[in-house]
């Protein structure tokens, strides 16, 4: 079969069958950026509300230019992987500055902006400026590698060459924003990873995998990493004489959460209780001394390239004046002072744990 046939066939599935989502009746280039970013390791279903809400109050570049870091990390908050709203917000003051507040369509100019790589580049050329560049993402990956039986590993460099070619070529259509929102929406919806749907989908014929019945193999990954662990501990630190009141502290500007508020404290040394290390990370992040009291809540938390268990304990400031020796800043509050700062997904359990009922 001719690749014309399987553009065809891919093109008229997508146009019958496309799931109906919101950045999918805009051509704003900005907020495009913003779907494809959100998009970026999280689900489609959990994006939607945060994408609607982000574009109600920051509509434009120009508004994102303009609002604080601390509302943009408040609008993603839960959302995970905050790097990507601070990136963001630089972006688009970059875009006021040095691009008139328009989004640029040049793949070179894209590229330059933090938080834009090959992938969002190719989507946003392609699906608002109609431009024949490819996108690669892990829908793609797994539809090419099964398309055309590749039993190379995709992780090897060699193999993601091979797949950013062969997408490019598929892409010289048309309407290349569609090409390419059609190979993922195939990934995304019928050829899934566990569980490809051989029997729903429209390029079954054109499909090397299934002709040899490889699709459960395909694609190839290299043996995986080990995935390290590590425990951590963190206070509520509850003032010494004022009801109602404890610390949170906000992470550095740089680095993981970066910018986030939480309640203090680290990871366990070697041979440390979750007391010590509470009381050491205290002192060496805020310059306090602490009485550590009863257990709040245990949980578990996957990132990346680790996983945590994360120990919650009561806490009692009992010296020193908390200063920002580890920290960007920090303030003593009230449960009702929270909805005015952003945490990550781990404080918000702790805060559940210790607020609701
Ligand atoms: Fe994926 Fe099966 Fe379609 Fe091949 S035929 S692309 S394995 S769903």
């Amino acid at each position: 079969m001719s690749q014309q046939a399987l553009q065809q066939a891919l093109r008229a599935w997508f146009t019958a069958h496309a799931r109906d989502l919101p950045w999918r009746r805009t051509s704003d280039p900005y907020a495009i950026w913003i779907s494809e970013t959100m998009l970026q390791q999280t689900q489609s279903a959990t994006v939607e509300p945060y994408y609607r809400r982000f574009l109600q109050r920051f509509p434009t570049v120009q508004a994102l230019a303009q609002a604080s870091l601390a509302d943009v990390l408040k609008a993603w908050e839960g959302l995970g992987y905050y790097r990507r709203a601070q990136n963001l917000h630089a972006a688009a003051q970059i875009i006021m500055r040095e691009h008139g507040g328009q989004m640029p369509q040049e793949e070179k100019a894209l590229l330059a902006l933090p938080g834009i790589g090959r992938y969002t580049a190719g989507a946003i050329r392609s699906i608002a400026f109609n431009q024949p560049a490819p996108v690669v993402d892990g829908n793609v990956r797994r539809v090419l590698a099964r398309l055309d039986d590749i039993s190379e590993s995709i992780d090897l460099a060699a193999t993601e060459r091979r797949l950013w070619q062969r997408a490019a070529e598929l892409v010289h259509v048309s309407a290349p924003g569609q090409m390419n929102e059609a190979l993922m929406e195939l990934g995304a919806t019928v050829c899934l990873p566990q569980n490809p749907q051989c029997h729903l989908c429209p390029v079954q014929d054109h499909c090397l995998a299934h002709a040899r019945n490889t699709q459960y193999e395909r694609p190839v990954r290299s043996a995986r990493r080990r995935i390290p662990h590590y425990d951590v501990v963190a206070g509520i630190v509850w003032h010494a004489t004022r009801p109602h009141t404890f610390l949170i502290a906000r992470r550095p500007l740089t680095g993981m959460l970066g910018g986030l508020w939480e309640f203090p404290g680290g990871k366990l040394q070697p041979g440390e209780s979750t007391a010590q290390a509470l009381r050491r990370e205290l002192d060496e992040e805020l310059g306090i001394e602490v009485e550590v009291g009863e257990h709040v809540i245990s949980l578990e938390h996957a990132y990346t390239h680790f996983r945590i268990s994360l120990h919650a304990y009561h806490a009692r400031h009992c010296g020193g004046q908390p200063q920002a020796l580890q920290v960007a800043d920090w303030r003593w509050v009230q449960p009702d002072d929270l909805p005015d700062y952003a945490f990550a997904r781990t404080d918000q359990h702790i805060i559940a744990a210790l607020f609701s009922g």
